[in-house]
């Protein structure tokens, strides 16, 4: 298996393509890993091969280490999940305090799959946009769930895999800063103008920060940490 390939988990919102930023700036071959599980804001799958042209422009290297793009279809997450993310129901709080939005395990399934297909790509990193700081609340966002997730794919599959978080302790305003650090401002308006964040899927209106309904609380954390990122970078 050789040591420097990666899998990106790219669903095409804005944490994810940041990861891949960070992944193309990183390892000499980076591949794409989306899901399909009748999500809401499925929308944000579209615009995936937009953002991957969109990085191969902003940098030749990158062009150059972009591998091939693979989409699984995940129906079994759906069916299992009565959440507000692939059911039409109002966004809001559930008695246990987690967002409906949660869908039980979705990471912990996304990386067993993702790692399944890196297995069978011979690639070694795994790169997901999962984050303890504007987490939600979500438990399988944690370090110690990715790292517990790891020894266990590590084990169960026998393999050296090693799992990379960059967004792990970072806010919103950090991830538009760290994109600019590795794009510039390409990157920056490549993010605004094709990633989507909304979990309602709406692309209608377009703020400063990008599309969606302005106020979901997905919408909410991207406008906040951008308007957040524009004033310290004035
Ligand atoms: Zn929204």
């Amino acid at each position: 298996m050789s040591d420097d390939g990666a899998l990106v988990l790219f669903s095409g919102g804005q944490d994810s393509t940041t990861c891949l930023a960070w992944a193309l700036a990183r390892f000499p071959r980076v591949e794409t890993l989306g899901f399909d599980y009748g999500q809401r804001h499925r929308v944000e799958l579209d615009g995936r091969g937009r953002l991957r042209a969109g990085l191969g422009r902003i940098d030749p290297d990158w062009a150059g280490r972009l591998g091939e793009d693979h989409t699984l279809s995940l129906d079994a997450l759906g069916a299992v999940s009565e959440t507000a993310l692939t059911r039409e129901t109002e966004i809001g709080f559930e008695a246990s305090g987690l967002p409906n939005t949660f869908v039980p395990g979705r990471n912990l399934v996304f990386l067993t799959f993702a790692a399944a297909l890196a297995y069978r790509r011979g690639l070694r990193h795994l790169v997901g946009g999962m984050c303890e700081t504007d987490f939600s609340g979500y438990p399988d966002c944690r370090d110690d769930t990715i790292k517990a997730l790891q020894v266990a794919l590590n084990l169960g599959m026998d393999r050296r895999f090693v799992l990379h978080t960059p967004l792990m302790w970072i806010d919103k305003a950090e991830t538009w800063r760290l994109a600019d650090r590795l794009g510039g401002q390409p990157l920056v308006d490549l993010i605004v103008e094709d990633s989507h964040t909304c979990y309602r899927g709406e692309r209608g209106q377009r703020h400063a920060w990008g599309y969606g309904c302005g106020t979901c609380p997905a919408c909410d954390l991207r406008a906040k940490g951008y308007s957040r990122y524009r004033a310290e970078a004035a």
